[in-house]
């Protein structure tokens, strides 16, 4: 087999078999397929397109490059979720408290942030002490005891989804559905949850930039997990403004507290209640009515919360009290240049204004500033008259300020007139 005739199969729109495949992937592990020849497959594969048995044996094939975890210990109520990417998503932080809180068990991995996109982990190593890098006996005894244990993602699991995602991202072949819905399910099944929740965005912030691409990228990773034996749902939401009001870790986090004390915002509120209903629902096999109701009795009883700092006790972390999250030495006012409703915030610009404050890595070896970022106090279809106060900036270093106040200038739009609601959850399938 050669990778030259593999390659032109593609190029020439023919499906690979199950042996090209494995070649392919293993051959780029071990260094035989050289970088140009895997970025040429890729790019072939992101015009040509695959099909379903061609998807399935390339999700395999990246699984088998590694190990996966065995969480059988756990028993059937294993949950994962995953979101497709966004600038302000803390979701992982609110929904894995409330689910464990309802006797299902979040034994996940995350990744942390790169570009404009933030990183569950370094949400969670904004906490004091709090410990990313557990033994397996250790991840699976917390995941056992509490039900909530999040670790960094481990380089053993899915090794060539690492190899290729890099390459891709230096090749513009990341927005390809085949290749999208292979590294995010061979992470996933190789993780061992028996129910995956995914959350797949949609917008101007999103990989996926219509509600038709977002529906079927879903499609491929549901039929992906039901052959591989998972359950798996998918709700497809709308990435076109950042989700919630804070941007940057600490500050995330303090806002998912606020959340799970049911004092957060509506909208970021509504999409974590979602996305939990659905994990309970599919790990406890009950309606979806029925598990929204424990979802919200989790909240307005308390146990959610007392669950997310039984967690974060469990893994190290030192919390005294909420306030110390909003910690960085300076609290700058944004105001506003214009007079008008705020019609447009464009995540991607949000997300860059927060990571030129230091709240995320342009390299991924740079270092992080955990307390930055950004809390707004107006949002989307809210008037502002010129002057006011739009967000507060939590800022250490003044030299970054105007870079960061320039992005946030070419971030936030205005209209004369009340722009349209915007949906939040476009469809649940399954
Ligand atoms: N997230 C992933 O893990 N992989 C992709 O290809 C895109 C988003």
């Amino acid at each position: 087999m050669r990778i030259f005739d593999i390659i032109s199969k593609k190029r020439h729109g023919k499906a690979l078999s199950r042996e090209e495949i494995f070649f392919s992937i293993n051959g780029y592990l071990d260094g035989t397929v050289a970088d140009y020849q895997m970025s040429s497959l890729l790019m072939a594969i992101c015009i040509n397109s695959m099909n379903d048995e061609e998807i399935f044996n390339l999700t395999d094939a990246m699984i088998k490059s590694g190990d996966s975890m065995d969480l059988s210990s756990l028993g059937s109520l294993t949950v994962d979720k995953h979101s497709t990417g966004g600038v302000g998503d803390k979701t992982t932080l609110i929904v894995s408290p409330i689910v464990a809180s309802l006797g299902c068990i979040v034994a996940k991995m995350s990744g942390r942030g790169l570009g404009f996109t933030g990183g569950t982990i370094d949400k969670l190593e904004s906490i004091d002490g709090f410990k990313t890098e557990l033994s397996i006996d250790e991840f699976l005894k917390q995941s056992k005891e509490i039900g909530a244990c999040v670790i960094s993602q481990s380089g053993k699991i899915v090794p060539a989804d690492k190899k290729l995602y890099a390459l891709r991202d230096v090749s513009a072949t990341i927005d390809s559905i085949p290749l999208i819905a292979s590294s995010i399910m061979s992470k996933k099944i190789a993780s061992g949850a028996k129910s995956i929740v995914l959350d797949v965005k949609v917008g101007s912030g999103a990989f996926m930039k219509t509600t038709d691409d977002a529906l079927e990228l879903a499609n491929t990773m549901i039929k992906l997990g039901k052959a591989f034996d998972r359950n798996v749902c998918a709700l497809i939401t709308n990435m076109d403004i950042p989700l919630g009001f804070c941007v940057g870790n600490s500050l995330e986090l303090y806002e998912a507290i606020q959340v799970l004390k049911g004092e957060g915002d509506l909208r970021l509120t509504e999409l974590c209640t979602s996305i939990a209903s659905q994990m309970v629902a599919c790990c406890l096999n009950i309606p979806e009515k029925k598990a929204l109701n424990l979802v919200k009795d989790s909240i307005s009883n308390g146990s959610a919360l007392n669950k997310l700092y039984e967690w974060i006790f469990a893994q190290g972390g030192k919390f005294t009290k909420e306030e110390d999250l909003l910690s960085a030495k300076h609290k700058i006012d944004y105001l506003s240049k214009n007079s008008g409703y705020i019609s447009k915030i464009d995540a991607e610009g949000v997300g860059i204004s927060a990571m030129l404050l230091g709240a995320g890595r342009i390299k991924k070896t740079d270092k992080i500033d955990h307390s930055v970022g950004l809390f707004f106090k107006k949002t989307y279809g809210d008037f502002v008259s010129k002057g006011e106060k739009i967000a507060t900036i939590y800022i250490n270093d003044l030299s970054l300020l105007d870079a960061s106040i320039k992005a946030l200038d070419n971030s936030i739009f205005f209209s004369k007139d009340l722009p349209s609601t915007q949906s939040l959850i476009f469809n649940i399938i399954k």
